[in-house]
């Protein structure tokens, strides 16, 4: 029979599994138990509408892993839905088209390189590489595949729900595979393989023993809702000889099917029972993640309505987070049967990255979507689950801040944008969740952490104080002057932009601490929050910023009375309608000049809202003030030339101080060569 070629990808990934030097190997079984579990599921959900079914008893639904000791083959059994032909070249020939799709090829596509010349000593630091990939793809759930990491030769034998004949598919690997016409005589699935031959560094054999099974399978596959029947062996006592009574006790061995599984779903058991691991395996398991979770919150809630709940943070922004296809949502259960993967209404959007599952006894089996958004005790789990969320990230901010940190670099814009969002409608709930830079250099004292429930926490044991990069409001206002009226704020692209700004330079200098917001949605945020702890924010690039002594005000008024004329002349040379006003300035330090705002529409904003696709936003402009330093030497110069009279002169300085100020602010210039044919006319007098 002529052999199939695997497509592409499929192969590459064969490749890697059957020359994988991946130390993870066992996780070939979690696979295929958690696919022979899926397929059942899938026959059970049907035989509940489809005639053709209604044999199915739940009671019958059960998986068999089959150890054939003398010959060295494991069989893993399902009485599921079973694979057509076609499902067959379609599912083994060429990886599913499911989600993980995507991140596999990355994999693939990276580890072309590493693998190539694995063995060579040169190449030790490739191999290291190579095998943290397969760690990588290990965790991730690389489905039926990962098999070809034991095994010499895999058959599949399936007969479909929908089809009177069984069907055969055998490879042996990358060389290809067949697909046959079989016997079978029940619908179902059985993979049979044929393990690999011992090395000295691998013993395969182990595949077929008793108590490794038994213990991979309590390890990955515990909670699997179906019985996972093995044949184990069992020492009978042999019947003694009639009259020799003190002979010594012969046994036998026989062969017993003992249900390994408790099939009690994780979140069922007591929260004391269950080790960091298996929280830790079910999550990358189940949510197909292939780094371990930051948190997890179980919680089993008993009262008008009863359910559990287990949620994860995860402690890396998913792959397709920020795409189109990501969908949030808790899985839904009724009492352990899975009645919906994706349920949307059980999570805001702020806290969209969370994953989990709910499972409740209450809601039937049957539920329809529709029905569900109008589900009283679904908004009610709603409800506690975001409260709860909302008081496991403050807990955590308080007692593991690296860890919260981590957090918050993934997932900060979601709550930033939730506490901008619908005007601010929960900026009251998000506000101490909200993290900035500042010029201070946030020292956070060390803590014992309470929780001892995150993978995180081994950085933060070191019992030292820890600098962060970050402060909160809180904080902030904490470390406020006792006259500080306001919380002052700069914002630009970078940190680093930020801190050259010459608006920055002086309110640092002066003492106060200045929050810096280099995100597009930061300044936002703080237009809808308008104040925290009745203390307004202020942005330092604003004009009604202040920070004068009752005298220097004085003297700047005075100083600009007298310059009016100067400064009317110098506007009106300008002719640019953004330009609200010309005057000296005491808030710079060193600098020349600089761009102030007045009004709502900062600076930045109206570049973040000129980016935006959005017509509309368009023409949104700052309406700015030129500040020049009173006490730059440039100040006297516009004086003087003012008293001249040399008009032509003045004029092309103001042209060039105006552009400085808006490349300090970092916008664009109305007209560049004219900017640097003046520069090269003053440079060459
Ligand atoms: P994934 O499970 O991530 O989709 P797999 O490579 O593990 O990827 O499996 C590919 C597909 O093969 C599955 O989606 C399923 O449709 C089918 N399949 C695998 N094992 C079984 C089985 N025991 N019974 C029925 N179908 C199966």
């Amino acid at each position: 029979m002529a052999k199939k070629q695997f497509k592409a990808e499929s192969k590459r990934l064969l490749d890697l599994m059957i020359n994988s030097i991946y130390t993870n190997k066992e996780i070939f079984l979690r696979e295929l138990i958690s696919n022979a579990s899926d397929a059942i599921d899938k026959v059970y959900f049907r035989s509940l509408t489809d005639k053709k079914l209604s044999d199915v008893k739940q009671s019958d639904l059960k998986i068999n892993v089959i150890r054939d000791k003398e010959n060295r083959i494991l069989t893993i059994k399902d009485n599921g839905i079973g694979m057509t032909e076609e499902e067959l070249e379609k599912n083994l020939g060429t990886i599913a088209q499911s989600g993980t799709l995507s991140f596999k090829q990355t994999l693939i596509n990276d580890d072309k390189d590493n693998d190539k010349n694995k063995k060579s000593e040169e190449t030790k630091e490739a191999d290291d590489k190579s095998e943290n990939k397969m760690s990588l793809i290990g965790q991730f759930g690389v489905g039926f595949y990962s098999c070809f990491m034991v095994a010499d030769e895999v058959t599949v034998i399936s007969k479909s729900a929908d089809s009177e004949k069984a069907y055969k598919w055998v490879s042996s690997g990358a060389d290809g595979y067949t697909i046959e016409e079989a016997q079978k005589e029940d619908r179902g699935t059985e993979i049979i393989i044929k393990l690999k031959k011992n090395t000295d560094d691998e013993n395969y054999s182990k595949y077929v023993e008793e108590y490794v099974l038994e213990n991979l399978i309590k390890k990955y596959s515990d909670y699997i809702r179906y019985p996972i029947i093995m044949n184990c062996e069992k020492k009978v006592p042999k019947p003694k000889a009639e009259g020799d009574e003190n002979a010594k006790q012969e046994y036998d061995t026989v062969e017993e099917d003992k249900t390994i599984n408790s099939m009690i779903p994780l979140w069922k058991k007591a929260k004391k029972d269950i080790k960091d691991e298996e929280y830790k395996n079910f999550y990358m398991q189940k949510f197909y993640d292939f780094e371990e979770p930051l948190k997890w919150i179980h919680t089993k809630v008993e009262g008008q309505y009863s359910y559990s709940t287990l949620l994860y943070i995860p402690s890396h922004v998913p792959y397709d987070y920020y795409g189109k296809e990501f969908k949030k949502g808790l899985q839904l259960y009724s009492n352990g049967v899975l009645i919906m993967e994706h349920c949307e209404d059980l999570l805001p959007d702020y806290f969209g990255f969370v994953k989990g599952l709910v499972d409740s006894e209450d809601l039937s089996l049957n539920i329809s979507r529709e029905i569900l958004q109008q589900d009283k005790q679904l908004k009610v789990i709603a409800k506690n689950i975001e409260s709860k969320i909302r008081s496991e990230l403050e807990n955590m901010l308080n007692t593991d801040r690296i860890a919260y940190e981590k957090l918050f670099k993934a997932f900060g814009m979601p709550l930033k944008i939730g506490a901008y969002d619908g005007f601010g409608l929960n900026k009251d709930k998000l506000k101490d969740l909200l993290l900035f830079h500042s010029s201070h250099e946030n020292e956070i004292p060390y803590k014992e952490d309470e929780s001892n429930n995150n993978a995180e926490n081994k950085e933060s044991e070191k019992k030292e104080n820890y600098k962060s990069d970050y402060t909160t409001f809180k904080e902030y206002v904490s470390r406020m002057k006792p006259d500080q009226k306001e919380i002052y704020y700069a914002s630009s692209e970078s940190v680093d932009k930020i801190k050259m700004m010459p608006q920055v330079e002086s309110v640092i200098d002066k003492g106060f601490e200045v929050l810096f917001l280099d995100e597009s949605v930061d300044e936002f945020v703080l237009q809808m929050m308008q104040e925290y702890d009745g203390k307004k924010f202020a942005n330092v690039s604003a004009n009604d910023i202040n920070l004068d002594t009752d005298e220097e005000k004085e003297a700047l008024k005075k100083l600009n009375e007298e310059s009016k004329d100067l400064f009317k002349f110098m506007k009106e040379s300008l002719n640019d309608e953004n330009i609200k006003d010309i005057r000296f300035t005491h808030r710079l330090k060193n600098h020349p000049v600089c761009l102030s705002s007045e009004g709502v529409v900062s600076v930045e904003m109206q570049k973040v809202l000129n980016a935006m696709p959005d017509q509309n936003n368009q023409n949104i402009k700052a309406q700015t003030v030129l500040e020049v330093n009173e006490k730059h030497p440039i100040a006297e110069k516009l004086k003087a030339l003012y008293k001249e009279d040399n008009k032509e002169e003045l004029k092309k300085y103001t042209k060039v101080l105006l552009d400085a100020a808006k490349l300090i602010e970092g916008l664009p210039i109305d007209n560049p060569t004219e900017l640097s044919n003046l520069i090269c006319e003053f440079m060459t007098k």
